[in-house]
């Protein structure tokens, strides 16, 4: 304790010099800020602060929420009468603040002598969007932009530019708040790995709107343990630096949407399934939400805002596990009416089968229908095959080749990978049935070694990884730097056995 004081005083030092330096060097910004004593807001968010003995500091709100509670009292005759003391205390709603006798709480320990944090560094400039909200292009241009990052998902791709195009438009020209139009929500349905989340980050970067991603299984209904389903839009708040007119246009995505189906054969609350369904019926629609800044829970100590949720478009995906089934049932029920028997299993060899998803299927799932129809877009999201593997690994614009294609080339090494070695890798990754999440794994595996061996040997100028090595039976393909004719060495001894 005592060293962090002594660590705190030297701050203070330092940032004083730094003040009285500020006259010299031309207004140099000190590194610390300012916190409030009473609501912990920093100076960048709480605005000029007032400075009282022992480096203490309270904000213009605090301190006029303070001056207003005492101007109400005979404070003469308060201090006193211990019993109106009491009483003020409860009302000031800062339990032992009482009149704010700092001095006493500094000799208690219970502050640090320093009030301050470490600035941010300021941004650098921001990069230019690539799409601009207010004036959005056309789907086929949103769809264009996606391509160049998520591999395969077609329709998905698709439904999505359309439904973004059109939430946007609607959101920029504001109509709707003279016609109701339904709000573009969607929801997406695909395996795990399928890359759901990868989609809609990338549309958010790409429309450079603000974006919160959570998981429906934290939610629960509110008063229960875990989040209350409002934090959604707190989280979307603070992924737009406070700023609520931004985030009123944001993206939240709620993945693991399945996990709050109905459940079945039960007798207590479902406080986490149906519940949270209906808990989400007025965010979804639109609604004036009440949520804290900065903080996740509401509590007295935190300032709340008001954020609409009209124009922020909800995503929610979700894996539907077990959905095939009943999708098998409805079409083998259709095609047992008079029809001969033989077709049943039909449908089982169809690897599409969960396009054929329809709204029923979802409400025989568990979903609640007010649920579903403020979904009113459904997407489908296929599992991926060895040959999208393949090409999410060397394709889109900063696939997990390219990244290490670079790091090495900042070693001047040249990176390449042959198509037997993608294919193992890819083979590889279906194994574990994680979709392309698997495939970063399998890299970082097999490249630890690469990474390690090469910055040793500066001779080194091009490495090849091969479908051997990563199958265990051989090592990379190394070529000495050199002006003539480079040679293969292979180098299993060096690789395989660390
Ligand atoms: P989920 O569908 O479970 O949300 P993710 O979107 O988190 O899956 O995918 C995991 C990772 O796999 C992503 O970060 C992304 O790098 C990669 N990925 C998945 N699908 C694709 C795809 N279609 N194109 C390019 N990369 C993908």
């Amino acid at each position: 304790m005592s060293d962090n004081y002594e660590n705190n005083d030297e701050l203070e030092n330092k940032d004083i010099n730094n003040e009285d330096n500020n006259d010299n060097k031309d207004e140099k910004k000190p590194e610390y800020e300012d916190v409030c004593f009473m609501c912990r807001r920093p100076e960048s968010k709480a605005g000029k602060m007032f400075h009282l003995p022992n480096g203490i500091c309270v904000c213009d709100d605090c301190m006029h929420k303070t001056m207003d509670t005492v101007s109400q009292y005979d404070y003469q005759n308060l201090l006193n009468n211990p019993t109106l003391m009491n009483e003020l205390n409860k009302h000031t709603n800062m339990p032992g603040f009482g009149f704010m006798d700092f001095g006493d709480m500094q000799n208690t320990g219970g502050i640090p002598n320093s009030q301050k944090i470490k600035k941010k560094k300021e941004k650098e400039e921001k990069v230019k969007p690539e799409f601009d909200i207010h004036n959005i292009p056309a789907p086929h241009k949103i769809k264009a932009k996606l391509d160049d990052y998520v591999v395969g998902q077609e329709k998905a791709k698709k439904i999505i530019s359309v439904a973004v195009y059109n939430h946007y438009k609607r959101v920029a020209t504001g109509t709707m708040d003279d016609i109701e139009i339904e709000k573009s929500n969607i929801l997406m349905i695909g395996p795990t790995g399928s890359g759901k989340t990868y989609l809609v980050k990338t549309l958010a970067r790409l429309l450079d709107v603000p974006l919160a991603i959570t998981d429906a299984t934290s939610l629960t209904e509110a008063g229960y343990i875990g989040d209350d389903i409002e934090s959604v839009v707190s989280k979307l708040l603070a992924a737009a630096d406070n700023d609520i007119e931004k985030a009123e246009q944001g993206i939240i995505f709620i993945d693991e949407i399945d996990k709050i189906a109905k459940k079945k054969n039960t007798t207590s609350r479902d406080v986490s399934g149906e519940s949270v369904q209906q808990g989400m019926l007025k965010l979804l629609e639109g609604a004036d939400v009440e949520v804290p800044v900065g903080a996740s829970s509401k509590n007295a100590m935190v300032p709340l805002t008001t954020v609409n949720t009209r124009n922020i478009l909800f995503i929610c995906g979700g894996a539907f596990p077990d959905m095939e089934e009943i999708i098998k049932q409805r079409l083998n029920k259709q095609t047992s009416i008079g029809f001969d028997a033989d077709l049943k299993d039909k449908w089982d060899k169809d690897p599409d089968l969960i396009t054929k998803v329809t709204v029923d299927d979802l409400k025989k799932f568990g979903m609640i229908p007010e649920f579903l129809g403020r979904l009113p877009i459904i997407c489908t999201l296929q599992g991926l095959s060895k040959d999208m593997l393949v090409e999410i690994l060397k394709e889109p614009k900063n696939a997990i080749l390219k990244q290490y294609q670079k790091l090495l080339a900042l070693d001047e090494v040249k990176l390449d990978f042959d198509d037997d070695a993608l294919y193992a890798i890819a083979e590889k990754a279906m194994e574990k049935d994680t979709g392309a999440r698997a495939l970063r794994a399998i890299i970082e595996e097999f490249m630890l070694d690469i990474m390690y061996e090469i910055p040793k040997d500066e001779n080194i100028g091009h490495v090849t990884i091969t479908g051997d090595y990563i199958r265990g039976k051989g090592g990379p393909m190394i070529e000495i730097r050199s002006e003539e004719v480079p040679k293969a060495i292979p180098m299993k001894e060096d690789f395989t056995e660390v």
